[in-house]
């Protein structure tokens, strides 16, 4: 028989990597959290980039971590500023000022690249990141003359 004055288990056992919650209480052991600022980890193009000092709210009792939503998009768009970094990508500001020279909405400058089309959106506002492989074919179409062109007369 199942003991009904017990707390039931909520999800799964499956460990989670952060959730968004308003609340200071640890939403698996109920303690209260504190305000850290540690290494944090994040998945970007399919690869985990650490985040140094990242705020987060750390339960002392079991160790979980819970992101409030200030924390969770300031996490993300650091990630996304050091996997930049890393791979030497276009910035925001250089997608935007590339697709401006050329005189493409987002629409058409991510049809022409056979992207979803809030794919440049994203990217132009930091909430996501092309790999290195789209960022070449972005330096290409900025910086050699006839690769639009080429571009356009291959689009299906
Ligand atoms: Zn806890």
């Amino acid at each position: 028989m199942r003991d009904r004055s017990r707390r039931k288990n909520k999800g799964s056992s499956v460990r989670r990597r952060a959730i968004v919650l308003p609340d200071d209480a640890c939403p698996s052991c109920g303690t209260m959290m504190e305000d850290k600022r540690r290494k944090l980890s994040l998945p970007v193009n399919g690869e985990e980039v650490a985040v140094p000092r990242a705020p987060h709210l750390r339960c002392p009792g079991c160790d979980e971590v819970v992101l409030r939503f200030e924390d969770a998009r300031k996490l993300q768009e650091r990630a996304i500023e050091i996997y930049r970094e890393k791979y030497g990508l276009l910035g925001a500001d250089e997608i935007r000022a590339l697709r401006g020279r050329l005189g493409l909405n987002q629409g058409a400058l991510a049809q022409l690249l056979r992207l979803g089309k809030n794919t440049i959106s994203r990217w132009e506002k930091g909430r996501n990141v092309q790999t290195s492989a789209m960022d070449v074919l972005l330096r290409l179409i900025r910086d050699v003359p006839g690769a639009l062109e080429y571009l356009r007369s291959h689009a299906a």
